[in-house]
């Protein structure tokens, strides 16, 4: 049997160590651990990355939603439209203002929102449109930046899983609406040591604002015209980030490298029937690599017996969520998130995984197919044969 981990970070780790570790003692040496200089680095160099004109490190990709929804004045009443099959945060947020989180179903293709929706869901309390780049791949933004403009209602968009990535006409995730959140949670593409993240702007104001909400709307400090929170960035995470960011292109391509190689083993092996690949683009920066599979539940079950870490983004849709029940929205209401739900496993992409790994997982996902499921059906459809 062999060890297919889900994420390898220790792999990643091996490589940089020294680097990092120099980083850090920077910081330890310094004795200066909010803020400081390393962000101001960290957030100059993360804005040329995006080419975007600001950056502004917060501390969680939650907290950049949330930041940037109160730069714009979100509040009790206001309506931000959004993906019903994201990470909980990107609806969490918008709730946490005691707004109302509208959502749109995904659409066919993959798993973003689908923008075809978007204009008819547009009313006089709309605020913002929240769009999610979901696993790494841009959500199609002409639609909803056209709407946007038509009503002049702001775009945030959740980049958390998408540093790095490009929509079809090569805009970088993040710089296409008014703002764009990054986390660098350690799972995700550009991960600290701990809790991190970044908004990217071309709006000085909007920068100047969330500069300000970052450490309690206090500007200057004591003198509050604005309410804001603690969401400042740790030196220690801005200064191992900035080490890490310098890979992020090469760990990038190998993660593209690996989905090419998915691709070509998954249709080697005769699986295309059985399994719906994730669309490929070529801004598309594989976060993850959420293949769509009939049984899913016992198909996971079986790959960690045989030592394959897969993971269900998401199991339950945002709009069906017990702390969303007062919205109204019922089972039935967005069938296409819902089947997304039920089909989609995250399969094994990081980098430093080998050609031997994928095979290994491709072998197992075809033996599930061949031998498992169709004895388990033998079982459910003959129960007296034997
Ligand atoms: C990770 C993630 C977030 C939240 O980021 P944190 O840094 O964990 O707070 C928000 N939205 C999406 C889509 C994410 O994947």
């Amino acid at each position: 049997m062999m060890n297919v981990p889900l994420l390898d970070l220790q792999a990643q780790y091996a490589t940089i160590r020294w680097e990092v570790r120099k980083a850090i003692d920077r910081v330890c040496d310094s004795q200066r651990f909010v803020l400081g200089p390393e962000v101001t680095a960290l957030e100059r160099e993360i804005a040329a990355f995006c080419g975007a004109k600001f950056a502004v490190g917060v501390s969680s990709g939650t907290d950049a939603l949330l930041a940037s929804l109160m730069a714009i004045g979100v509040g009790p009443d206001d309506e931000v439209i959004t993906s019903s099959f994201s990470f909980f945060a990107t609806a969490g947020v918008i709730a946490r203002l005691q707004a109302r989180p509208v959502f749109i179903d995904i659409d066919s293709r993959g798993f973003n929102l689908d923008p075809k929706d978007v204009q008819a869901k547009v009313t006089g309390r709309t605020k913002a449109i929240l769009p999610v780049h979901l696993f790494g791949r841009c959500a199609d933004m002409d639609d909803i930046l056209e709407v946007a403009g038509e009503h002049g209602i702001n775009v945030v968009e959740d980049a958390a899983q998408a540093i790095g990535a490009r929509d079809d006409q090569q805009r970088s995730a993040g710089t296409v609406g008014s703002m764009g959140c990054f986390s660098f949670f350690p799972s995700k593409n550009l991960g600290g040591f701990g809790d991190g993240g970044m908004v990217v702007t071309n709006d000085a104001a909007l920068a100047e604002t969330l500069r300000v909400l970052r450490v309690h709307g206090g500007k200057p400090k004591y003198h509050h015209s604005l309410i804001g929170g603690n969401f400042r960035l740790d030196a220690l995470q801005a200064a191992v980030l900035r080490v890490k960011l310098k890979y992020l292109p090469l760990w990038t391509e190998a993660r593209r490298h690996n989905a090419r190689r998915y691709r070509n083993l998954f249709s080697e092996a005769g699986l295309l029937e059985q399994i719906g690949l994730p669309e490929d683009t070529p801004g598309h920066i594989y976060n993850q690599f959420v293949i769509r599979c009939p049984d899913r539940d016992r198909l996971q079950i079986f790959l960690r017996k045989q030592g394959i870490e897969t993971e269900i983004y998401y199991p339950i849709p945002l709009h069906l969520q017990d702390c969303f029940f007062k919205l109204g929205y019922r089972n039935g209401d967005f069938p296409r998130s819902e089947t997304a739900a039920l089909e989609a496993l995250a399969l094994p992409v990081y980098p430093e995984l080998t050609e031997e790994q994928q095979r290994y997982v491709i072998e197992q996902i075809r033996n599930f197919y061949l031998q498992v499921r169709s004895s388990l059906k033998t079982e459910v459809l003959m129960p007296q044969a034997s």
